[in-house]
This record gives C-alpha cells, sequence and structure tokens, in this order.
C-alpha cells in the first residue's frame, strides 16, 4: 500500500501553454491540465492529432516549460529548478522515446545507446556493458555498430527504448513510439513498453490509436487541450510493486551531486570522438574551409623560415672577417669641414691603446694585372703585414710578406684564388711575375678562397702587397684610405670603439672629421633590416590566419545550424549547457589543431623543397608553435560564438528543428 505522505510522481494543477503572441496571433494548446500519475503507473494519453499531446508530454518531460499552472515532479516545483537540475532530470528520472527516434545520425547504435550515461559520468566500462546488455535485451546485439540510417525503423525505435532506459528511466515518455512504424515492429515495441510497465517504470504512452492505448492500465483523453475523461477518476491509483517510490527520486534530486571526479575524461573522450566523426562525415567540406588555416599556419612558418635563413646567411657572410673588426676612415661632418685622414701617426699612436690588439692601414684601387699575354682587372690593396690574422684570412700557398718587405717596400705580391685561375689557370704561381700598373711583382703567396663562406664573389679577386709598396709604387699617395683595428675583446668591441674615437678627436684637435664603424654595427644593422621584412612577411601571414578563424567561424555556425536536432537531442538525454558547449568547443578545436598540423606538415613540405633549391632556410620552432597556437586561438575564439549559440538553444526548439 501506498504511504498517505508519499507524493505523487508527477503532479499538473490547471497547466496551460499558449504559443504565438509578439504580433503572431495567440493560441491556447493546453487549456487547464490537472493530473496525477504515480510511481509505476502504466497510463496512455490519446487525443486526436494536433490537441496538445505532444506539447503536454514536453512539458513533463521538462523539455518545455507551461505558460501558466503548476507542475511538480516528486513533490519539488518544477519551475523552481535550474537549468542543471532539470538536465538531471532529463538524464536520470525520464527516457524520452519519439516517434521519429531521434537518434543521432553521425553515431553508432551502441555510442546512442551509452549517450546518456556519458553525461551522467557513468565510466566506461560499466557504461559499454550496460550498452550491450541493453542492446541484447532488446535483440540488437548485432547491429550495435551500425548507424541509424543502416537500420529498420522498429530496430531504430529499439535503440532508442535502450537509450531511454540507459540511466534507469524511471518514468518512459513515449510519444507515438508505434507511429512511424509497420504493425509487426509497432507490436513488438507496445510489448516491450508492456515489460517495461511490469518491471516498476513509470510509462506514458501518447498515442492517437485506441487499440495501443487499451495496452494501458489507465487511459487519458485529451482533446483540444482539455482533459475529456481519465479511467482513473475516482479510483486510487493502482500502485506497482516494483517502482522507485517517488519520495526515493526526489531524494536522489536534491542529493544531486556534481559529477565524479574524472567524469570529464570521459566527457571529453566522448566529445572529441563525435567531433571527429563530425569532422570525417563532412572531411570534404571541412578540408575546404580549413584552408585558410592550413595556409596561414603554412605561410607563417615558411616565411618567418625564409627570412630567418637569409638572416643567418648574411650574419655569416660578415662574420667571415670577423666580428671584433673596426674600421677607421677619413669623414666629412659638414660642408665646411674638409674630409679629415687618419695619417700613419694616428695609427703608431692609437697601435698604444690597450683596446687595440692589431692595426693596419690600407689603400687600394683597380688595377690592370699582366702575366705573360693575360691581363685581368683586379683590385690591388696595400695592407699592413697583419693582414691575415686580422681578417682572419690566411694564406693558402706560399707566405705572406713580412716587415722586412714592408720596410723596403718590395714589389711583392699575395693573390686572390680567382686572380691565381685567371692568370696562371692551374700552374703553380709562386715566384712567378706579374706587372701590376706595369710593375713588375713577385707572387709570393695566394690567399684561401673567402667567397665561398663569405659570400662575397669579388674577395677573391683581389691582390694584396705591401702598404709601402703600394702608396709609393702604385697609387703614390701616403695617407691610407682606410684603417682597419682588430680589437683586443671582440666582447667589447663597443669600448674599443670609444677608447679609438677619444684618442682620435684628441689628435685632430677636436675636430670630428673621422668615422669609427665595426663589422658588428653592420650585421646589427642589417640584421634589423632583415629582421623587420620577416615580421612584415609574418603580418601578411597572421592575416591568411585570421581568414582561417573565419573560416572555423563558419564551418562552425554551418554545423550548429545543421545539427541543431542533434543538440536537441543532447539535451533530452541529459546533456546541460556546458556539455553542449564543450562539444561545440571541442570541436572547433580539433579542426583548428588539424589545421595547424596540416599547416605545419605543408611548411616542412615547402621547405624542404626550398632547401633542395638552394634557397637558405631555418625552421625556428617557436615560429611554429606560435603559428600553431595562433591558429588554434583563432579557431577556439571564432568557434566560441557558435558553440555557445547551441548552448543555449531551448531544448523543444532545438528538437522540433527540421
Ligand atoms: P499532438 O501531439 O496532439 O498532435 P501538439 O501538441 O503537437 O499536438 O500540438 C498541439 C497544437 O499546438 C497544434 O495545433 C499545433 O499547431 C500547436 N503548436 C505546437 N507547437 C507549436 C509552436 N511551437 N508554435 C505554435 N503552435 C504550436
Ligand atoms: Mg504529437
Amino acid at each position: 500500500m501506498k504511504a498517505l505522505h508519499e507524493p505523487a510522481l508527477l503532479e499538473l494543477v490547471d497547466v496551460r501553454k499558449r504559443y504565438g503572441g509578439n504580433g503572431t496571433p495567440e493560441v491556447e494548446v493546453l487549456r487547464g491540465i490537472s493530473l496525477r500519475i504515480d510511481a509505476g503507473e502504466f497510463v496512455a494519453i490519446v487525443g486526436a492529432s494536433g490537441s496538445g499531446k505532444s506539447t503536454l508530454m514536453n512539458i513533463l518531460g521538462c523539455l518545455d516549460r507551461p505558460s501558466s499552472g503548476s507542475y511538480r515532479f516528486a513533490g519539488r516545483d518544477v519551475a523552481a529548478l535550474d537549468v542543471d537540475e532539470l538536465a538531471w532530470l532529463r538524464r536520470e528520472a525520464f527516457g524520452f522515446v519519439f516517434q521519429g527516434y531521434h537518434l543521432i545520425p553521425s553515431a553508432s547504435a551502441r555510442e546512442n545507446v551509452e549517450m546518456p550515461a556519458i553525461y551522467a559520468g557513468t565510466p566506461g566500462p560499466e557504461r559499454a556493458a550496460r550498452a550491450a546488455e541493453l542492446l541484447q535485451r532488446l535483440g540488437l546485439e548485432s547491429r550495435a555498430g551500425n548507424r541509424p540510417h543502416q537500420l529498420s525503423g522498429g530496430q531504430q525505435q529499439r535503440v532508442s527504448i535502450a537509450r531511454a532506459l540507459m540511466n534507469g528511466g524511471h518514468v518512459i515518455l513515449a510519444d507515438e513510439p508505434t507511429g512511424a512504424l509497420d504493425s509487426q515492429s509497432g507490436i513488438e515495441v507496445m510489448k516491450l513498453l508492456d515489460e517495461l510497465s511490469a518491471q516498476g517504470h513509470a510509462v506514458i504512452l501518447i498515442t492517437h490509436d485506441r487499440e495501443v492505448a487499451a495496452r494501458a492500465q489507465r487511459i487519458i483523453e485529451v482533446r483540444d487541450g482539455h482533459i475529456l475523461s481519465d479511467s482513473a477518476d475516482g479510483q486510487l491509483p493502482s500502485g506497482n510493486a516494483g517502482a522507485l517510490p517517488a519520495s526515493r527520486l526526489r531524494e536522489r534530486l536534491e542529493e544531486r551531486r556534481e559529477l565524479p571526479a574524472g567524469a570529464w575524461r570521459g566527457e571529453l573522450l566522448e566529445a572529441l570522438r563525435a567531433a571527429w566523426r563530425v569532422m570525417w562525415v563532412n572531411r570534404f567540406r571541412t578540408a575546404l574551409t580549413l584552408l585558410g588555416i592550413v595556409i596561414g599556419v603554412a605561410s607563417v612558418v615558411v616565411m618567418l623560415a625564409i627570412g630567418e635563413g637569409s638572416k643567418r646567411q648574411v650574419m655569416a657572410q660578415m662574420g667571415a672577417f670577423g666580428s671584433n673588426i673596426i674600421y677607421l676612415s677619413g669623414f666629412s661632418p659638414n660642408p665646411r669641414v674638409p674630409e679629415g685622414v687618419v695619417t700613419l701617426a694616428d695609427i703608431a699612436a692609437l697601435s698604444g691603446l690597450p683596446q687595440v690588439q692589431r692595426i693596419m692601414p690600407v689603400t687600394g684601387g683597380d688595377t690592370l694585372v699582366r702575366h705573360g699575354n693575360l691581363d685581368f682587372q683586379a683590385y690591388t690593396r696595400g695592407n699592413g703585414i697583419d693582414f691575415p690574422s686580422i681578417l682572419n684570412w690566411p694564406v693558402a700557398e706560399g707566405a705572406f710578406f713580412d716587415q722586412a718587405d714592408e720596410d723596403s717596400a718590395a714589389t711583392v705580391a699575395v693573390i686572390g684564388q680567382k686572380v691565381r685561375d685567371k692568370l696562371f689557370a692551374g700552374r703553380d704561381p709562386i715566384g712567378q711575375h706579374i706587372l701590376i700598373e706595369n710593375v713588375p711583382f713577385q707572387v709570393i703567396g695566394t690567399l684561401v678562397a673567402k667567397g665561398a663562406s663569405s659570400g662575397d664573389e669579388d674577395a677573391d679577386t683581389q691582390i694584396v702587397v705591401p702598404y709601402s709598396t703600394a702608396s709609393i709604387r702604385l697609387f703614390g699617395k701616403p695617407d691610407p684610405d682606410f684603417v682597419v683595428v682588430a680589437a683586443a675583446d671582440a666582447s667589447r668591441v663597443q669600448q674599443a670603439e670609444a677608447a679609438i674615437d677619444r684618442l682620435l678627436l684628441r689628435l685632430h684637435r677636436g675636430v670630428r672629421d673621422f668615422e669609427v664603424t665595426n663589422n658588428a654595427a653592420l650585421i646589427q644593422a642589417e640584421a634589423s633590416t632583415r629582421n623587420s621584412l620577416s615580421l612584415m612577411l609574418g603580418a601578411i601571414a597572421a592575416i591568411s590566419l585570421l581568414v582561417g578563424g573565419i573560416g572555423v567561424m563558419n564551418i562552425m555556425l554551418m554545423t550548429v545550424r545543421e545539427r541543431t536536432r542533434e543538440i536537441g537531442i543532447r539535451m533530452a538525454t541529459g546533456a546541460r549547457q556546458r556539455d553542449i558547449l564543450r562539444q561545440f568547443l571541442t570541436e572547433a578545436t580539433l579542426l583548428s589543431v588539424t589545421g595547424g598540423i596540416a599547416g605545419i606538415a605543408i611548411a616542412l613540405l615547402v621547405g624542404g623543397a626550398l632547401l633542395l633549391a638552394d634557397v637558405a632556410i631555418a625552421f625556428s620552432l617557436t615560429a611554429m608553435l606560435g603559428a600553431f597556437g595562433c591558429a588554434l586561438a583563432t579557431g577556439v575564439a571564432f568557434g566560441f560564438m557558435p558553440a555557445r549559440k547551441a548552448a543555449r538553444l531551448d531544448p523543444v526548439t532545438a528538437l522540433s528543428s527540421p
């Protein structure tokens, strides 16, 4: 017997539902329904099409809210429940069976059945076992992997019944469950509902078919939004020994806890799986729309790699002559001051500075060089004997000239590799005589090829002779064109420069008619132009990333629109707003991650091809991670709006979408 204090399972008092208003004509579909249903009852609600049965069921199942009147579930006022509590009721208390089955088309039968348990946080193995058991009970074990379109109507309806039972399904709400089925399948489904009722489930069956309704213990007839008759009127409810009492359900609703720790993992996995399924099903469209992100990421990575590669190449060229090198030359600060000269006397004074390791004057000019009947235009430079060590440029054959040659202005020459090739073509040049501007010189050595390492093609067309010889015999000018200094400490070139500058300024009586620069500064200047170039390329590429993000938003908006019904189904099986949000954000993330990975892969392919074509290229992990991160961020940012739109959908509206 039922205890007196036991609340009704479901109780409606004067429930009304109006549609329309706001311009459209207002219709009242439910016009004061009062109804009490107890645990374990098997109730049929019959009525003609359009009488308001489905509207009533949506209200009973908390998919919709009444316009007025009260609805109590196990004694709790449903109007006072928050969205999460309503989601709990849909998930744990109700099981829906719809006329159109409402299965998720991209998921298999087993995945559809497992859906409510995923949102309930049931651990994977337990979930799989229960789904297998239910599918077997409904004779579908061999169809577990089939997708809905691979199942007959009767089979789909049985899958949806299995889904309704997944979390218990204390109240089975079946809206015209046999409406779309052939008579045989219809009979099977009705038999199942009978069995469920016998096992203690409350079953509320909605139908327009009196024959179907006759299987229930109690028949409620509705017409035009009113209850016309109720077979239970005036009788005490029959009660059902196997049913979970309403008070227990109420307790469970009240002690409803947050999901068990770790439940998010199952949900995330499911979200990922669902996201992957959707992406795969629409792979062509997805690939096209992802092109934006793919091209964006690929171009960011390749552009930055090319920028970095050319920067490193230039640095290597300039660095080939040493980064501790300082150059001094005459300079005219303004038109009234004549260009100054750094004289040999200045050099002698500067060589005393502790910051100066080596110092040498340089003079030079274009010269005509002959050997036998061959001639060649070469740049001949007069240098100090420290040339090889200062410029980090050793001789390849023979020897460099020494102090004695310098002191005696000896006519000896050390020739670059291209000069050697031109004048001697493979023969040994050492000891041979050449004419430089008709002055005979003896070749005493050759310089190693520098062009290959420095990229400076002209470096090897030079001839080096002693400074004194060049200034007296070749060019007839005593003062150097410029002066090369090797700083003692490569890491303190700035300080050396400052010391040189101070001393020179004093020697030149305060007139700054000279200029001090260094290799490091030249490298820096070059590097910074290259840097801004690659930044610009990067910015252009970043714009395509933004376009890619808009592509993701486009996919997501389309997906949300196309899958509105799926969202409704997920909500009916108990998904909370944040589950839906998570689902669609996961899809946006997966999209952008896929796009990002594809972009990096393409960048590496393009980079490989460029490398084969001898383009200097240097991939940077930071650039790759950065581009990938940007793709992810834009994808998620642009995916958020559609995801939120999906999460805020109303369950009935979503379910009734085409
Ligand atoms: P049944 O399930 O008994 O066939 P419904 O509950 O689906 O009937 O619909 C009852 C009435 O409410 C119908 O006349 C239908 O046109 C109307 N109706 C249902 N949903 C809406 C809605 N969202 N907006 C306006 N009218 C609606
Ligand atoms: Mg209906």
